[in-house]
């Protein structure tokens, strides 16, 4: 089954993304997203210029091989740009083998491990009284598990704080926008938030809270020892994980269960986290950590260590991306949780898919191959525009992280 045509589709209904469409010659042809916040014409481009001209006459059908033909065949491994781009071609295919067989994907890889899949949604508020009426309404959506960010007192801007309770898109055009940030104000206020949110509504919603990578491994430890009464379902990112030993003084201090993995590309920026059972959450996704066949890798290493999966899903991964991670997040045995941002209505209309929610669940649908398709007449409707995440600094100006 040779591929005979790839092409990179760049659209910006609502946000920007990047979309790879393979198509073999018996007229078949799968997704995969290829979307990288922020820097998506690198990916376009790695994609247009130098992995399209390597996929035509190749077999679809060995996924496997193509893979290892695109990491080890490029000399320069890892890395966003580089993996993202894998991560297109690797998801397609898995779309066209389902398609090929008339199966789900989640059934080619070993076949439902559970009914449906729990998602987490974001709520979020200025204060701690509007925070508690948005996750009143994810709750009365019938969501399980909500991760929570609220305005901090003094301070202008907040990670995670969206401008309406549903939708919340931190990307914008323009220049970066600029946020000011003090750890000492949030590493205050951070417990009272959760102690009203028990208060309200019980023990038996999971919450969830991202630090997004703002303190530094102690101030960490006595936020995470600080939360413990509030039993969360993981405390997010606490720090840059760039050096994973950090996450060792933070175990040292706390029960509160951690996750971390977004920004990773492949297994070995989690091998130590997982090993050393420094962590109980990867976050690691089907676009940006080399696709549905590398993120079985780091399942299958994690799933030793006992260790679960909680794929990232902010708005920036698309549909084509939401649905190959509900494909990986039914099969694989110690799924954790998905992340689940919706997408505006103009990406819904896009991309059409068969995926559902329902009940604060998720299913993949039962549609061959990943079940999710583009409409390119009105993608071009939508021509890309530049955008980036906003930047971070301290009160007194120096760069943080965002
Ligand atoms: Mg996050």
């Amino acid at each position: 089954m040779k591929i005979t045509d790839a092409k990179v589709i760049v659209c910006s209904p609502g946000r920007n993304f990047v979309t790879l469409k393979v198509t073999t010659e018996d007229g078949l042809y799968g997704l995969g997203d290829a979307t990288l916040n922020g820097r998506e014409l690198a990916v376009a481009s790695y994609l247009a210029d130098h992995v399209i001209p390597l996929l035509i006459g190749r077999d679809a059908r060995r996924v496997e091989d193509t893979w290892q033909y695109l990491y080890k065949g490029a000399y320069w491994r890892r890395g966003p740009v580089t993996m993202t781009a894998i991560s297109a071609v690797d998801t397609a295919l898995w779309d066209i083998k389902g398609k090929s067989l008339n199966v789900p994907v989640y059934q080619l890889l070993g076949g439902a491990s559970r009914d449906a899949v729990m998602v987490y949604g974001h709520a979020s508020g200025a204060d701690i009284e509007s925070t508690l009426h948005a996750v009143a309404e994810y709750l009365r959506l019938g969501y399980k598990a909500v991760r929570v960010q609220s305005g901090v007192p003094g301070m202008a801007t907040v990670y995670g704080v969206g401008r309406g309770d549903f939708y919340y898109e931190p990307a914008e055009p323009g220049r970066p926008p600029e946020c000011l940030w003090s750890s000492e104000a949030y590493l205050n206020f951070v417990p009272h938030l959760f102690e009203r949110l028990r208060k309200e509504f019980g023990s038996a919603v999971h919450l969830l809270h991202d630090v997004h990578h703002r303190l530094t491994p102690i101030e960490a430890a006595r936020l995470g020892k600080s939360l413990e009464p509030y039993h969360l379902f993981w405390l997010e990112d606490p720090v840059p994980a760039e050096l994973q030993e950090s996450f060792r003084l933070i175990r040292q201090h706390t029960t509160t269960p951690l996750a971390v993995g977004e920004v990773f590309n492949s297994v070995y920026d989690c091998q130590q986290l997982i090993q050393e059972q420094l962590i109980d959450y990867i976050r690691t996704t089907v676009v940006h950590a080399g696709g549905i066949s590398h993120l079985r890798k780091i399942a299958s290493l994690a799933e030793l260590y006992h260790v679960r999966t909680g794929c990232h899903g902010a708005t920036d991964m698309s549909p084509v991306c939401i649905a190959a991670a509900l494909h990986f997040d039914l099969s694989v045995h110690n799924f954790g949780i998905q992340e689940y941002m919706r997408h505006s209505a103009e990406t819904e209309r896009v991309f059409s898919h068969a995926y559902t929610f329902s009940d604060g669940m998720m299913h993949p649908g039962d549609a061959p191959g990943l079940g999710v398709d583009i409409d390119e007449g009105l993608a071009a409707q939508y021509p890309y525009r530049r955008a980036y995440l906003p930047v971070n600094r301290r009160l007194d100006g120096t760069i943080h992280s965002w």
